[in-house]
């Protein structure tokens, strides 16, 4: 229990809100995305600005209290709200800066995809980040981020030029390529291990604003005839194409399997690289042609409404070989909730080119990252919807799993924290034990402090 006078202190010091359990706004503050979650933290500081991180920090580790740190709020695992504990809320801190000149742009740790897009696209630019525009530029990139983007210009870690941070003692510091490396070392992966970002730097490039991108929809029937398709395809397609699958059920339908594709180079090529996707057939419908970058970044966005139960499983695999694409098919025509679904992320092109300890991301020379999104509507429904995608994962893994998309994992998966950061565990354990040695920030796929 904090003291009332220690609270009201806590408050003045903020130019943002304090929010406390007896506040109407306290139900809304305290919801994810991942309805799975309904934690009740002591308090939510819900911050302005970088003064109200620091003193909301200090108020944090002088309290001894538990801390979550809230960007987008898309944690799968539900780690940025807390029982007891404060919420360092940055959902409020949306400042957005493009400078067309040099390419670049800043942005607040509050800030979601689509309204990053939303100003860099002002300027024909944009750079790697999420496929669902709801979802936070905070923990995304500080997990990794693959995108449509990915294969053309890397994922959002390898665009990341600065951040501004936090640290459990309170103290603000950059870190980029020529300020505290070691710490940009660990943000580009780390997953919020080091400290409150406050601030990102990315970099730019020429993107749009019409693009080739959508998706070819087939029936589920000819889903293993399109996963080896897709399999050939996106091993020889060119950097400016990044293409995933999708086994998932259009509204009102059955299961179908899809292609979608961002292709972001000249658009009269680019009709020729597509060309093999549109030919394959036929198929049940066709929507694979020129858009607005910014339609193609939310594409998808009906599919995952805030507030459904989710689980998710995956990792990286070596090859989708034939037994595997055996494995995709039969787990999609089985399960049990007609909302879930899997998306098989690519790595390749630009994002496999950078060494696997350039950064804290390791997973560079694993081309498929599969992602088994479990949703459902009813808390009596959980058993088996978690149930059918740590089965599925399980089949799947038997053919040739390694490691796992940090931002992927789920609240269940602690065994697996190690092999989100692969070999670069230990270095990020060293850093862990520099830059928060008490462990303070630990809600998270959390890198304990090396002993
Ligand atoms: C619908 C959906 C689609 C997705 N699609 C993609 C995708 O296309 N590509 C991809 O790479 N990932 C994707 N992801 C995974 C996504 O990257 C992670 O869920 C990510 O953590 C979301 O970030 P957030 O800021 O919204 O989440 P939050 O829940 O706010 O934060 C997630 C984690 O990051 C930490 N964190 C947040 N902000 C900060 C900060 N400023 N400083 C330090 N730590 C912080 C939190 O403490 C928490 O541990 C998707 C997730 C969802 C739910």
């Amino acid at each position: 229990m904090l003291d009332h006078t220690i609270i009201e202190q806590f408050k003045a010091s903020l130019r943002g809100e304090l929010i406390e359990p007896s506040d109407e706004r306290y139900d809304a503050a305290r919801k994810l995305w991942n309805g799975m979650f309904d934690r009740r933290p002591a308090l939510i500081a819900r911050c302005a600005g970088t003064a109200d991180v620091m003193s909301a920090v200090n108020f944090a580790r002088e309290n001894r209290l538990l801390v979550a740190v809230r960007g987008g709020g898309h944690s799968f695992p539900g780690h940025s709200v807390c029982d007891g504990g404060l919420v360092i809320d940055l959902s409020s801190m949306k400042g957005i800066r493009v400078d067309p000149a040099t390419r670049t742009a800043r942005a607040q740790p509050g800030v979601k995809w689509i309204e990053f897009d939303h100003e860099t696209q002002a300027f024909g630019l944009a750079t790697t980040g999420g496929t669902v525009s709801d979802t936070g530029i905070a923990g995304l990139t500080l997990g990794g981020g693959l995108g449509w983007l990915s294969s053309k210009y890397g994922l959002t870690v390898d665009n990341l030029i600065s951040a501004d941070v936090v640290t459990a003692d309170g103290r603000f510091l950059t870190a980029s390529a020529t300020e505290n490396q070691d710490l940009f070392w660990g943000l580009r992966g780390g997953s919020g291990n080091f400290g409150v970002v406050t601030s990102f730097e990315y970099q730019l490039h020429a993107v749009g604003p019409t693009i080739l991108g959508g998706m070819v929809v087939h029936p589920l029937s000819k889903a293993k005839e399109v996963l080896r398709f897709y399999r050939e395809f996106s091993k020889a397609a060119p950097d400016e194409l990044t293409i995933y699958a999708l086994l998932f059920n259009p509204p009102d339908s059955e299961t179908m399997v899809a292609l979608i594709c961002c292709y972001c180079g000249p658009l009269d090529k680019g009709e020729d690289v597509i060309r093999p996707v549109k030919s394959l057939g036929p198929p049940v419908q066709d929507m694979l042609g020129p858009i607005p970058y910014t339609a193609l970044q939310i594409l998808t966005d009906a599919g995952f409404p805030a507030g459904s139960y989710y689980y998710t499983n995956g990792g990286f695999l070596e090859d989708l070989t034939d037994q595997a694409i055996e494995v995709f098919a039969e787990y999609a025509a089985t399960k049990p909730s007609p909302l879930s679904g899997v998306l098989i992320q690519t790595v390749c092109g630009a994002a496999r080119r950078v060494a696997s300890d350039a950064m804290a991301f390791p997973h560079r020379r694993f081309p498929y990252a599969p992602i088994i999104a479990s949703q459902w509507l009813d808390a009596a429904d959980s058993e088996k919807n978690v149930g059918w995608a740590r089965d599925f994962w399980r089949a799947l893994h038997a053919f040739g799993g390694g490691g796992v998309y940090v931002n992927d994992l789920s609240h269940d998966d602690g065994d697996r924290i190690r092999l989100a950061y692969g070999a670069n565990y230990e270095r990020l354990a060293a850093l862990k034990k520099k830059y928060d040695p008490d462990n303070f920030f630990r809600l998270n796929p959390n890198i304990k402090p090396a002993g």
